[in-house]
């Protein structure tokens, strides 16, 4: 069988961490069986999907290294062969018009739940004559199109994550709505109950416009079904929120005489405390981890690891990699809990592999958005020596903002610790011989920092540890921070180590004032 999948996110909101997760394990099968990987944007709620979330998603997945080989497929242009499919389950008698109104179908609900019932439809339309259906016709009525659901229909498939998923027909909420009224907003919706109990968050919203009054407006179940079939998917890999879902669908590929495909639902991902993650969890959408500074890379690495494991436990690797190793039987069934220290471990990893010269344009943006007006280029000979300082002790890209804070000002603020080293014996006198021979040796390498200290030391007949605490107090203004010789040759190279120095000596001669 070739092997073709898809993700089909609907553009509701910017590209969520649980969709792209999916998309990875998506795009790692398809990879691993040599298939194909399509995008679909499920676009047919049109006052909820908006052209910027798209947007967001595709630039998410080609962030994430998830490029896909067919697509984007927008399903709003689709609905001509939506309503030919809807016309045929119409033309077979496996789906009826139905005239509830949300009024008569809220009481049916409420009358349910009175006598401790779960809300379902009663299927009351199903049999209707020609002259009720006149009768609410000149009533100005405007029907759903519902597609008859058996009760005694059992449905079963084998799913490639949780093993055998027997669902019964009864359990279905009754016949299911396939498409809402063209022009009754989203009424109709809110208020069947038919779909009530299910997980069906993607029904399609009100589209006038877009309608021929016939056969309204096709809903989440239906056209998801239409479109994996016509696009040949022969797996369907979505998140477990979507396992109410699959029995309606296998009973719509039958009526319609399409082939089902093979179904896998991937579990859900969780917070620390267990429950779904969330937007109260502070970050949900790929965007949200971009600017916490997680690299794509280690973002792609930890999302494969969230609900799957590699056979010898390896945990680093390219989604190249992992896409050899990946197989459905390693995907566990519990939903799998978002570990950030894992996360945060993984992309130290990433980073601590990185040159100087690749992690400066990641490191880049977290500056400037610090409020750094810096350049690239024009700062390079300085940045680059700072990236691939700090690079060791990286945990976040974002991290650069605290770690680069010695280098941004000509002079900082010399902290308690820093004090107590400038004000003791000698200090002065060593830092104003650090500052003679810093006006005649250039500082251009670690070698030359040492030298010049060396020479200092010699000349003083001081301890060469005294000469190194007070340069750190004098250059850094505090006693912890990047190693010394390092950040001395950046601060010189932008012109800072002397002004620093001048500021501790006035500071030191202001104790004695
Ligand atoms: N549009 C649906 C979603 O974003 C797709 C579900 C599916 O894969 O069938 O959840």
């Amino acid at each position: 069988m070739s092997v073709r999948v898809r993700i089909a996110p609907s553009p509701t909101g910017n590209l969520h961490i649980g969709t792209a997760r999916t998309a990875v394990f998506n795009w790692l099968f398809a990879r691993n069986q040599g298939g194909q990987f399509l995008l679909r944007i499920e676009d047919t709620d049109l006052e909820r999907s908006k052209p910027e979330f798209t947007e967001n998603i595709m630039q998410g997945l080609k962030w994430l290294g998830l490029n896909w080989d067919e697509g984007p497929f927008y399903q709003s242009q689709r609905m001509p062969l939506y309503r030919a499919k809807i016309q045929e389950l119409l033309d077979k008698g496996l789906a009826y018009r139905a005239y509830e109104t949300p009024e008569e179908l809220n009481a049916m609900r409420e009358q349910q739940q009175a006598r401790k019932e779960a809300p379902r439809y009663n299927n009351q339309h199903r049999n209707l004559t020609a002259d009720q259906i006149a009768a609410f016709e000149a009533e100005g009525r405007q029907a759903v199109i519902r597609f008859k659901i058996e009760d005694e229909r059992e449905i079963e498939w084998n799913d490639l994550v949780r093993g055998r998923v027997s669902w019964k027909g009864r359990d279905l909420g009754g016949d299911m709505v396939v498409a809402r009224a063209a022009s009754s907003g989203s009424n109709f919706s809110g208020s069947n109950s038919s779909d009530s109990n299910s997980s069906d968050s993607n029904s399609s919203g009100s589209n006038s416009s877009d309608s021929n009054g016939d056969v309204g407006q096709p809903l989440y179940n239906f056209v998801v079904v239409v479109d994996d079939a016509d696009m040949k998917i022969s797996h369907v890999i979505r998140g477990e929120d979507h396992v109410g879902n699959t029995p309606k669908q296998i009973l719509l590929y039958e009526a319609l005489g399409m082939k089902v495909p093979i179904f896998a639902h991937t579990p859900l991902i969780l917070n620390e405390s267990g429950a779904k993650l969330s937007k109260r969890d502070g970050v949900t959408s790929v965007g949200d981890f971009q600017a916490m500074g997680f690299t794509a890379e280690a973002l792609a690495n930890y999302m494969t690891l969230l609900g799957w494991s590699a056979p010898d436990a390896q945990e680093l690797f390219s989604l190249a990699e992992a896409a050899k190793l990946f197989s459905f039987d390693r995907v566990n069934k519990a939903g799998a809990k978002f570990d950030w220290d894992k996360l945060d471990w993984i992309n130290s990893q990433y980073l601590h592999e990185k040159s100087a010269a690749e992690l400066l344009p990641m490191l880049l943006p977290h500056w400037q958005a610090a409020g750094y007006a810096l350049d690239a280029e024009a700062d390079a000979d300085w940045l680059l020596p700072l990236a691939g300082m700090i690079a060791p002790s990286l945990t976040r890209l974002k991290d650069c903002v605290d770690q680069g804070r010695f280098f941004f000002t000509p002079t900082m603020d010399f902290s308690d610790a820093a004090k107590d080293q400038l004000g003791k014996e000698g200090v002065a006198e060593a830092m104003q011989a650090v500052l003679a021979a810093l006006k005649e040796t250039p500082i251009n390498s670690v070698d030359d920092t040492q030298s010049l200290i060396n020479t200092v030391t010699k000349a003083l007949g001081v301890k060469k540890g005294l000469i190194m605490r007070s340069l750190r107090a004098a250059l850094m203004g505090d006693m912890q921070g990047p190693d010394l010789a390092e950040s001395w040759v950046i601060l010189h190279r932008r012109g800072f180590d002397q002004p620093r120095l001048e500021a501790a000596i006035a500071t030191i001669q202001s104790f004695s004032q």
